[in-house]
């Protein structure tokens, strides 16, 4: 399978691309920001959203009932490490933090930024979410945004790896 990044660039990465992430064979935008011992903390690997952080597990689990007792603990504390950092940095107020599980899927957990511009009419956050990525990927595919996401990652990255 293949995917393209936030540079446009094509990756082929198998099965899985969680687990092709984890491997090290395909790099997200930034490289892995944080890496606790059963996750790994990157930015979205296909949607240009400053801020848009995924937190994959290391083994290929599918559901969150499949994760052990140990992994969920680490999950939750990795969860609290990550919006902190997040909120500190300035990037965004409030997050949309959820898990979307299906058959072929890898455990993963989105921590998304909750931004003016995903707002409805009514400002509640859109129902379709792909409606707000397809936003993204058709309008925020700029030199600036993109130079915003990496200066974003870079200074997550010195921030979730104090201590
Ligand atoms: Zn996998």
């Amino acid at each position: 399978m293949r995917i393209k990044d936030l540079e446009g660039k094509e990756w082929e990465y198998g099965e899985c691309l969680s687990c092709a992430i984890n491997s090290k064979k395909v790099q997200p935008y930034g490289g892995i920001i944080f890496e606790s011992k059963n996750f790994t903390v990157t930015q979205d690997f296909s949607r240009p959203i400053n801020g848009f952080v995924v937190i994959s597990a290391k083994r290929h689990v599918v559901t969150y009932d499949g994760l052990t007792s140990e992994e969920r603990a680490e999950l939750a504390e990795l969860v609290f490490k990550t919006q902190k950092a997040l909120k500190r940095l300035g990037v965004c107020e409030y997050f949309n933090i959820y898990v979307a599980e299906y058959k072929e899927g890898h455990f993963h957990l989105q921590i998304l930024p909750r931004y003016k511009w995903m707002e409805d009419e009514r400002g509640t956050i859109i129902g379709n979410l792909n409606r707000g990525f397809n936003y993204a990927k058709e309008n925020l595919n700029t030199k600036e945004n993109l130079k915003q996401i990496k200066t974003t990652l870079q200074n997550l990255k010195k921030e979730m790896n104090k201590l």
